[in-house]
């Protein structure tokens, strides 16, 4: 397999070192902000992506791309999750700039395609939020659907390129990216899944009002095994860490009016201040709900769950 120019591979992974020390001070969404300040390389100043363009590299660059984008427009309010967009190899689709396959931008990733270069995808989750995907690679270009298919693959691969690989290992690489990928698609799922909660519901909790997003979680009312338990916003709650385990365990429970209820073996019991405060205080009171009527929970989950939820009690 050959190997990217030696300039573009030494821009790509001074890219991923910086986004690695991103990620882990931020966490696994970037806002633009962030993603817009660049890094570093002998001391000079580079971009891991432009505001307008989908498919970027810094003019250093001379073979390929360093990053590809999708953004989620401003405005709009409608969680978006890949199930329209998976090509049949479990690719994500990446739509052609324009539909011609020759035009400057898809070039860089046509050649990205045949060197087998390692890119980082922009996964647009909210409007300004991003999700870092690396490296991922192109695996096909296909000419009838305008558009590329990108695989993820797991960052220690990065190194394989340095060396020549076999043909058997190419295709354990095929095999470990088609993984990584299904893995990298669930976990964008449950990150989208929580930031489309936590803002329906102003990240506050929606038993107690709690605000702070590190201790928030979007809990599933109907179990994310379900069939019909989607990752989608009328099936989430946004809940403090203390309530959310109540309600997983059936301690706490919510009728389908949005009442909040406790188990009686709670209720018969005497405690300190969490359970007297925290637990006990709410009963009898209103979840606090999104004001978009499609963002509350639908009727017929929490029904569902309820009727759990007393069984259990
Ligand atoms: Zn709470």
């Amino acid at each position: 397999m050959p190997i990217p120019s030696d300039n573009d591979q030494a821009i790509r992974l001074a890219a991923f070192k910086a986004l690695e020390g991103l990620v882990e001070r931020y966490g696994d969404v970037l806002p633009w902000e962030v993603i817009q300040e660049g890094f570093t390389l002998h001391g000079e100043q580079h971009l891991f992506a432009n505001r307008t363009r989908g498919i970027f590299w810094p003019r250093q660059m001379q073979q390929t791309a360093l990053s590809i984008k999708t953004t989620v427009p401003r405005g709009s309010r409608v969680a978006r999750y890949d199930d329209d967009n998976v090509a049949s190899d479990g690719a994500f689709l990446y739509k052609f700039q324009g539909t011609d396959v020759e035009a400057r931008d898809n070039r860089r990733l046509v050649r990205a395609q045949r060197l087998d270069a390692p890119l980082i995808y922009f996964y647009g989750i909210e409007p300004g939020l991003y999700q870092p995907l690396w490296p991922v690679y192109i695996s096909d270009v296909d000419l009838a659907s305008h558009s590329f298919h990108v695989m993820v693959s797991a960052p220690e691969t990065v190194k394989q390129l340095q060396s020549t690989l076999r043909v058997a290992d190419a295709k354990m690489l095929a095999v470990e990216r088609r993984y990584t990928t299904v893995q990298a698609k669930k976990r964008l799922h449950q990150v989208a899944f929580r930031r489309h909660v936590l803002r329906a519901y102003e990240e506050r909790c929606a038993v107690c009002g709690f605000p702070r997003t590190e201790l928030l979680d979007a809990a599933h009312i109907l179990p994310d095994h379900d069939v019909r338990g989607h990752a989608e916003v009328p099936n989430g709650l946004a809940l403090c860490r203390l309530h959310h385990g109540a309600f997983d365990t059936n301690l706490m429970g919510f009728r389908p009016n949005g009442v909040i209820e406790l188990a009686p073996s709670l209720l018969a019991t005497h405690d300190g201040p969490t359970l007297e405060h925290a637990l006990k205080g709410f009963v009898g009171k209103s979840l606090l709900m999104p004001r978009a009527d499609e963002m509350r929970p639908k009727k017929l989950y929490l029904e569902e769950r309820y009727e759990r939820f007393r069984k259990v009690g």
